[in-house]
């Protein structure tokens, strides 16, 4: 009964359309909504409203999660999942929102295969099969300077959908055998110009630590610095463009 209720109360909430706050504070805070055609836009809040009605939001100890942070979290997560099938980012059952950076003690696996017991800084976390973490004073501060050229909504999503087909490697499930062949090739040699240091500065050195990490800060690139992306590694943006369906260069000054 108390299910069935609920249930009925997120229809009401879902019929009722986006709220008009949300749709102030969107426009604000996110200038690519602008970019995005009508078609785009509706599908986008819907599903905007519905991770954040379906999501469970949690909060780290005395800190209390409020709609503006599960709204600012959600608007970027379907952004990236915009022209993916609907419930791409499904696995993501609950988020966990710390006030700030989460200090990680004792023995800890951060990066496939390496254990270590030093304190770990942590801006956001996607562990498989359990919750997105991320620390809000992080995800507002990349909304508020995207050109800095981090966002940790969208590395910890691009996360998700790596490992969509179970393996953590940098690819996630393509379809399309045709660019399936082109990920692997232009993916490879900028990944290899990463771990060499020959990267002309655009993808984050971090993304040398693994090919899953590369994804995510690729993705990074890929939508906070479009132009100089597309300049540098043309072919790498290429692909990420074909997979995300987007291109963030409409939206995004040169
Ligand atoms: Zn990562």
């Amino acid at each position: 009964m108390f299910g069935s209720r609920r249930r009925r109360e997120r229809e009401a909430l879902l019929q009722a359309g986006f709220p008009d706050d949300w749709h102030r504070l969107c426009a604000e805070r996110f200038p690519w909504v602008a970019g995005l055609d009508d078609d785009q836009r509706l599908r986008w809040e819907r599903r905007t409203h519905e991770m954040v009605l379906d999501t469970f939001w949690e909060a780290a100890r005395d800190f209390e999660v409020t709609d503006e942070m599960a709204l600012t979290v959600a608007a970027q997560a379907q952004l990236l999942v915009l022209e993916q099938p609907d419930g791409s980012l499904s696995a993501v059952r609950a988020v966990v929102l710390h006030p700030t950076t989460i200090v990680v003690e004792g023995e800890h696996s951060q990066v496939d295969g390496l254990v270590s017991d030093d304190p770990t800084p942590i801006l956001g976390e996607a562990v498989e099969h359990g919750p997105l973490l991320f620390a809000w004073d992080e995800v507002l501060h990349d909304v508020e300077h995207p050109e800095v050229g981090r966002n940790v909504v969208l590395h910890e999503c691009a996360h998700v959908l790596d490992q969509l087909d179970g393996v953590f490697d940098g690819t996630p499930p393509i379809t399309d055998p045709e660019l399936a062949r082109d990920w692997v090739r232009a993916c490879t040699s900028a990944y290899e110009a990463v771990v060499e240091g020959t990267d002309p500065g655009v993808v984050d050195p971090y993304g040398g630590v693994n090919p899953g990490e590369f994804l995510a800060v690729a993705t990074e690139a890929f939508f906070c610095e479009p132009h100089a992306l597309h300049r540098a590694h043309p072919d790498l943006a290429d692909v990420l463009g074909r997979y995300y369906g987007l291109d963030p260069r409409r939206w995004t000054r040169a």
